[in-house]
């Protein structure tokens, strides 16, 4: 067993070590520069017991999250990051014998694919469902938020008055006429978006929106959010959809950005609230350490680690007693839609084929 172990060890350490390389490569950085495995060196997990967490969330943003709970805790912690269907079909095919412990993905439409994978054993922890809105996370248990971030319009502050704003299906209004910038409808959050939509408005209405999106389109859909806001950026067109957190790294960035954020749908009209989303987090079925697996998820809702966990990647904390990093707060605070978000994955098959059918990319 011990020899299976160190087995199934040896091998993360291997993929972790690709996964790095791949990254690395697709990044567009050399490898060389983190010659380092992710995860450490074989003894140092035999040594420690340490939690092993696969994450598709990147390593800059979980190494210094795991670096407070080792130091508050005395648990160490390593980890493998790669893209999350990459981890979850690494999870399946390992079974039994998955050195890991724990999963952070982003994206509720994600986090209820592994669920229903079947990877996940309830979280069963008094404190998440005492610090995280039940809206946040699984009605199953399987899943919890970590930290929020909203798909909300972004618009060129010199070509659009912020007062023509006023909520997602405005988007396609005539104003908008080839005016419009969407990031591909392949994307988890489109689909998530698009889920919700349904969730909230029903699949008739929710249809009739995205193709009014469809038909004031200035280009095709982009690759992802930041080449959304540098064609706007660009006067390729003038206002779109985004994760508020990719807004911030481009703020960050360039000085006086000619971009703002607009909270949509806070009115008495159309008080639906803006979407929103999570990273998250799950215990692994076959988790060998679920005791301190559960630590961890606690010690990540809690107080001390949400800060942390939501500001280095520009989200807003799950727990609304925790301070907002500055640059965050600094966009406003805005009414969230509550809508459960267990529906993004449940509606999800239908959201795609909606998308196909208003022609949505
Ligand atoms: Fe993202």
């Amino acid at each position: 067993m011990i020899n299976r172990m160190f087995n199934s060890q040896a091998a993360l350490a291997t993929f972790a070590v690709i996964s790095s390389i791949i990254l690395g490569l697709l990044a567009g950085c050399s490898p060389s520069s983190e010659p380092e495995s992710a995860l450490g060196s074989v003894e140092s997990i035999e040594m420690n017991d340490a939690l092993v967490v696969y994450s598709s969330r990147n390593e800059h943003l979980i190494r210094p999250v795991f670096a407070l709970f080792t130091e508050e805790t005395g648990i160490d912690v390593e980890y493998a990051t790669d893209k999350a269907g990459v981890l979850i079909e690494r999870i399946k095919a390992e079974g039994k014998n998955t050195p890991a412990d724990v999963l952070i993905t982003v994206d509720a439409g994600t986090l209820g694919y592994a669920a229903q994978q079947g990877i996940f054993q309830p979280l069963d922890s008094a404190d998440v469902v005492e610090r995280v809105p039940a809206y946040l996370r699984d009605d199953k248990d399987y899943w919890t938020g970590l930290s929020l971030r909203a798909r909300t319009i972004v618009y060129s502050t010199e070509r659009v008055n912020p007062e023509q704003l006023s909520s997602y299906q405005d988007l396609g209004a005539s104003q908008w006429q080839g005016r419009v910038c969407l990031r591909t409808s392949k994307k988890v959050y489109n689909q998530s978006l698009v889920a919700m939509l349904i969730a909230e408005q029903g699949e008739a209405k929710a249809e009739s929106i995205v193709s009014s999106w469809v038909a004031n389109l200035a280009i095709p859909p982009t690759s992802n959010d930041t080449k959304l806001m540098e064609a706007i950026l660009a006067g390729q067109c003038d206002v779109g959809i985004i994760n508020t957190y990719y807004f911030g790294r481009l703020q960050e960035k360039q000085e006086n950005l000619p971009l703002a954020l607009f909270w949509p749908n806070q009115t008495e009209e159309e008080n639906s609230g803006v979407h929103v989303n999570v990273a998250g987090v799950g215990i692994l079925k076959h988790s060998k350490n679920a005791a301190q697996a559960k630590r961890l998820v606690e010690w990540l809702v809690s107080d001390s680690a949400q800060a942390l966990f939501a500001g280095v990647n520009k989200e807003y904390p799950i727990n609304d007693s925790v301070e907002i990093n500055p640059q965050v707060a600094s966009w406003g605070s805005f009414k969230q839609n509550p809508l459960p978000l267990s529906q993004a994955y449940l509606l999800q098959p239908a959201a795609v084929k909606l998308m196909d059918r208003a022609g949505y990319k």
